[in-house]
């Protein structure tokens, strides 16, 4: 093992070793990183979440002037409950040329191969600044990393480039979809389960509307293709549904929840101005002739924008190059990348490890993946001095 891929290896295990599940705070990672930089000499900015538990950390290698390279990648990562891990997933455990742990993938291994890349960065005379980007929350809506995005330019100084280091095997994206996540609330009328036609059954309503939106989907899927996107169209799912107190009572209230993942030119909201048509015409005139009361509301709980990079982006250009290929691919989950474009940093996603591990049991990232990123940080580095 180099001294590189060792440093790399101790780097991950450390990185790993906090639980940074989204819903716990990532202030521990956060400080070794900060006093990791600052044994190099690197000074880091805090942007502390609302309520202090969480924060993004900035911090600048060779120059604080806007320009320069953007590494970015979140700390927080997916709960392992409800999973069947063979090891540990907070102890990183190697077996078969692979890591295995918890974010091995999505997406600390990114995070190691950068630091241990800072040596390499901060002994040289770089002609611009790498900045080094850390979120959290990006794993429940991309919210984490938005008041560190408001601020480039301001008083953070603006990279030309963004490299987000989600994991892509390495491979060149250059576009993913967008999502718009929504909660649909029925309220109709409780009644005793032996005369139901005196209440307005809230989930039988939701069961009409969750029908719906798998019909609309159906027609999506015939009328979109994107031979880019796998699949070529966007989606509909409904993710979660609760309603009903007892078997013997007719529901007053029923929710769930569901999302849009569309192609980036597809034109957002028209499911839920669709859905909003199917229930004003085809179930609330029968609900309100029992109650005036009876609603269907449905709130917007998030948007994460679709990423298209711009035409002759020089952040695509630059990963081709560091690649060494002339290939850009599309996905269809999304990452931060598309606030960072939509911020005026162009950006491309390029990170070690495969999606398909993420968020899975005994996630993992390999040993191979981790030197392909490692080799294209030092590719990196050189061409900040040449
Ligand atoms: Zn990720």
């Amino acid at each position: 093992m180099t001294t590189s891929q060792s440093k790399v290896r101790e780097l991950l295990a450390t990185l790993v070793g906090f639980d940074t599940t989204s819903s716990k705070s990532n202030l521990a990672l956060i400080a070794f990183v900060e006093d990791y930089l600052k044994s190099h000499r690197i000074g880091s900015l805090r942007i502390p979440s609302p309520d202090g538990a969480k924060a993004d950390l900035f911090a600048s290698i060779g120059g604080s002037g806007n320009g320069g390279i953007g590494l970015s990648g979140h700390s927080d990562c997916v709960p392992v409950e409800g999973q069947r891990w063979t090891s540990d997933p907070f102890t990183l455990t190697a077996r078969d040329g692979k890591f295995y742990a918890r974010g091995a993938c999505d997406m600390k291994g990114f995070l190691a191969c950068v630091l241990a890349s800072v040596p390499l960065f901060e002994t040289r005379a770089l002609k611009e600044p790498v900045h080094v980007i850390v979120s959290y929350d990006e794993e429940v809506g991309c919210t984490g990393v938005r008041p560190l995005i408001a601020r480039l330019g301001e008083d953070l100084p603006r990279p030309r480039a963004i490299i987000v280091g989600e994991p892509t095997s390495m491979q060149v994206i250059d576009a993913h979809k967008r999502i718009d996540a929504y909660r649909t609330r029925v309220t109709g009328r409780e009644a005793h389960s032996s005369l139901p036609a005196l209440g307005v059954n809230a989930i039988s309503a939701a069961a009409a509307l969750v029908g719906e939106l798998d019909r609309i989907g159906a027609e999506v899927a015939k009328t979109e293709n994107d031979p880019r996107f796998e699949p070529p169209y966007s989606t509909l799912s409904v993710g979660t549904i609760k309603g009903g107190t007892a078997g013997n009572i007719v529901p007053k209230t029923c929710e769930f929840q569901w999302q849009v993942r569309s192609l980036p030119q597809a034109k957002p909201g028209e499911a839920e101005r669709d859905l909003a048509t199917f229930a004003e015409k085809a179930l609330l005139p029968k609900m309100k002739q029992v109650t005036e009361e009876a609603a269907v509301e449905t709130t917007s709980l998030n948007t994460i924008p679709a990423f298209v990079a711009g035409a002759g982006s020089g952040a695509v250009a630059l990963a081709l190059k560091l690649t060494g290929t002339d290939q850009t691919h599309a996905v269809s989950y999304t990452t931060e990348a598309g606030l960072f474009e939509q911020a005026g940093c162009p950006s491309v996603i390029c990170g070690p490890g495969d999606i398909a591990q993420a968020h899975a049991a005994d996630e993992f990232v390999s040993v191979e993946q981790l030197g392909v990123c490692m080799a294209f940080l030092a590719g990196l580095a050189r061409e900040l001095v040449a």
